[in-house]
C-alpha cells in the first residue's frame, strides 16, 4: 500500500493575495505556475501565482 503524495499547489491572487484555487502539479509543468483566473475578492480576472513554502 504505497501512498502517492499529491502535491497540492495553492494559487494566490497577485493583487489581493487571497488563495482562491488549488491545483495539482503535473510533471509537465516546469517552474512556477501563473494562471489568469477569476478572483472573487477583486471581482475580475487576475494573475494567480503558485504559492510555495
Ligand atoms: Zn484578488
Amino acid at each position: 500500500m504505497a501512498k502517492k503524495k499529491k502535491k497540492a499547489i495553492k494559487l494566490q491572487c497577485s493583487e489581493c493575495k487571497k488563495i482562491n484555487y488549488f491545483t495539482n502539479k503535473t510533471k509537465n509543468i516546469e517552474g512556477k505556475i501563473e494562471l489568469s483566473k477569476f478572483c472573487n475578492e477583486c471581482r475580475k480576472h487576475t494573475i494567480h501565482k503558485e504559492m510555495r513554502k
